[in-house]
């Protein structure tokens, strides 16, 4: 019996965490149904809220975050108990290390049964796997506790950095019925849950000295910057100081990419040059070579370059964490960058033309190049020529957004497609985390309502690709490209041995991608040719239609590990 028939002077569980979720706004659930939250997601549905059913748990919590990082508010993701909590728990942990705020809520299975370890169904410590994995972990017994509960799952979620939270709900949660109003007085609507956090004056006035004396400086902005949503201070604070900036993956499109001062085409030479970086939203690591090395003029693997850094982070312990932070600047992003805005005044002195100049040579040299190396028309295409094609597309649809994944897929679109606005590039974050594909299609469908370009690698599209079904059945306007090589890095590889087995790096050949998309209703589109694919890429952006194009290009084109290559021990020591 579902507590939908009982009377109406009465609550439960059920409809009480739907009420602590409604009242706090939120009301998109990416999840999948099974014991024992199926009524639930009926209610839900019911009760006004889209629920959207997935295949497998994972995409479910790539959705739910990726949403979190669109929304700033958590994205929230419901599973059922054990393998379907497990399942979800790789995107909670990929959440928290990217800080997306997310809640995975997990059914689970009778506490009596599972502490004492009789064998229940689904048995398993769920709090106690998930609390290493992510920023908070709740478990809520009782019915009247569940507004607290989604509440210090909120605050846990997007206040100061954001991150991942756990949120588990036993089975006889759900049933336990209450009087009606008693459990409305239950509920909390969370008033300011992240709250702004304004820096100090004097570490305001340090790091503007810093910037001032610098005769290079560089701003780097990172994912942190895109998630504040201080859009319009940070391109004020970029263009007033006039100083050249690099745009993290998935920074890109803050400012457009074709900004004058954006300084991405000469990455390799401002980076060892800048005198003095300042750091907005991201963080020193292996994505910036930890700080460190040669890629920053060090004289070694790991010597320090000797650049001068200011951090803008939420996180104060964040600073120092690889090379010294001359000036940390704590606060939310949007405080710290008016209150640089507001320091600076009407008379400061833009960067030596020098530096700019010789930024400029080099970015002009550059994109030169780029552009011979576009123009090209190889066939079999390449990465090259087809993503010539995504850039035009994304240039003529810049509220379209792009979701990313692969290693020479995600390496050359993330290089060669420029993006003009916030927000709006989504990939594989700070794990370099394969399988989110999917996932973060659908929730960018559903949270924008723009259309989705997904390109991904035919390795990368197999971690998620059953998902096409998902996208079908709630019709979004998402358009995969899958960038068949044959295979991991490339698909022309052979096994050694002779023996009958092929290389585990290869897939099978001709591979018709295009076809799954078919199987469910949608449209699939066999590209061989930049025309090709140029032609079916606008067709689905017009027509919004579930759509995946099978990009064939050369077996040949492709390195191993894309441009990380040297974090490939064989590889590495080969190259020795
Ligand atoms: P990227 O990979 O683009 O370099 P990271 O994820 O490494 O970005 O870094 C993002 C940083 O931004 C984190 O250190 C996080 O603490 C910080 N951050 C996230 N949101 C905010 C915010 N609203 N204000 C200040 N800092 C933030
Ligand atoms: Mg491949």
């Amino acid at each position: 019996m579902t507590s939908d028939t009982q009377s109406p002077e009465q609550t439960d569980g059920f409809h009480l965490v739907i009420d602590a979720l409604k009242l706090n706004g939120i009301t998109n659930i990416y999840g999948l149904p099974g014991i024992p939250i199926t009524d639930l997601t009926r209610m839900m549905q019911a009760n006004g809220m889209r629920m959207i059913s997935f295949r497998h748990e994972q995409n479910a919590g790539n959705a739910a975050a990726i949403a979190g990082f669109m929304t700033g508010k958590p994205g929230i993701c419901l599973t059922v108990s054990a393998p379907g909590f497990l399942n979800g728990l790789t995107a909670l942990a990929n959440a928290t290390t990217n800080c997306f705020p997310m809640i995975l809520i997990s059914g689970s299975s009778e506490r009596e049964i599972v502490d004492l370890q009789q064998g229940d169904y689904e048995e398993m410590d769920q709090l106690a796997i998930a609390k290493p994995l992510c920023k908070a972990a709740f478990r809520v017994l009782n019915a009247e506790d569940i507004g607290v509960g989604v509440a210090r799952a909120i605050r846990s979620a997007v206040s100061g950095r954001p991150g991942g939270v756990y949120l588990d709900l036993p089975a006889k949660l759900f049933g336990q019925a209450m009087d009606a109003a008693a459990g409305k007085a239950t509920l909390i609507k969370v008033v300011d849950p992240a709250p702004r956090q304004i820096p100090a004056p004097d570490a305001v006035k340090r790091a503007l000295d810093l910037l001032k004396g610098a005769k290079k400086p560089l701003i780097l902005l990172g994912k942190g910057a895109a998630y504040s949503r201080a859009d319009a201070d940070i391109r004020a604070l970029v263009e007033k100081t006039g100083i050249p900036y690099l745009p993290m993956s998935m920074a890109k499109g803050l400012l457009p990419d074709t900004h004058e001062q954006s300084a991405s085409a000469a990455r390799s030479f401002v980076l060892p040059e800048a005198d003095v970086v300042m750091l907005v939203g991201a963080r020193l690591n292996w994505l910036l070579s930890q700080g460190k090395g040669k890629t920053w003029g060090g004289k070694d693997h790991k010597a320090w370059g000797g650049q001068k850094f200011i951090q803008i982070d939420i996180s104060p312990t964040e600073a120092d964490s690889n090379v010294p932070i001359e000036a940390p600047l704590v606060g939310d992003i949007g405080s710290c960058v008016s209150a640089l805005l507001a320091g600076i005044g009407s008379n400061w002195a833009k960067p030596p033309a020098e530096w700019l100049n010789a930024i400029a040579e080099r970015k002009n040299k550059n994109v030169a190049k780029m552009a011979e190396t576009l123009a090209k028309n190889p066939a079999p295409m390449n990465y090259h020529s087809s993503l010539n094609v995504v850039r035009d597309i994304i240039k003529s649809n810049p509220d379209a957004i792009l979701v990313n994944e692969g290693a020479n897929a995600l390496d050359f679109t993330r290089s060669i497609v420029d993006m003009y606005k916030p927000r709006k590039r989504l990939d594989v974050g700070t794990w370099g985390i394969m399988g989110i594909g999917m996932g973060f299609a659908v929730a960018a469908a559903v949270e924008s309502g723009q259309p989705v370009i997904a390109i991904e690698g035919d390795s990368a599209f197999g971690f998620s690709g059953m998902e096409v079904e998902t996208i079908c059945r709630y019709n979004l306007p998402v358009c995969v490209v899958v960038m068949n090589n044959n295979g991991v890095y490339r698909g022309d590889e052979v096994n050694v041995t002779g023996g009958k087995d092929p290389s585990p790096l290869v897939f099978v050949k001709g591979a018709r991608y295009e076809m799954l998309m078919e199987a469910f209703g949608g449209v699939g589109v066999l590209a061989t040719t930049p025309a090709e694919l140029r032609k079916a890429m606008e067709e689905a952006i017009k027509s919004r239609r579930p759509t995946l194009i099978n990009a064939v290009i050369d077996e040949g084109a492709g390195t191993e590990s894309g441009r990380i290559t040297s974090l490939n021990p064989q590889t590495a020591a080969k190259k020795k």
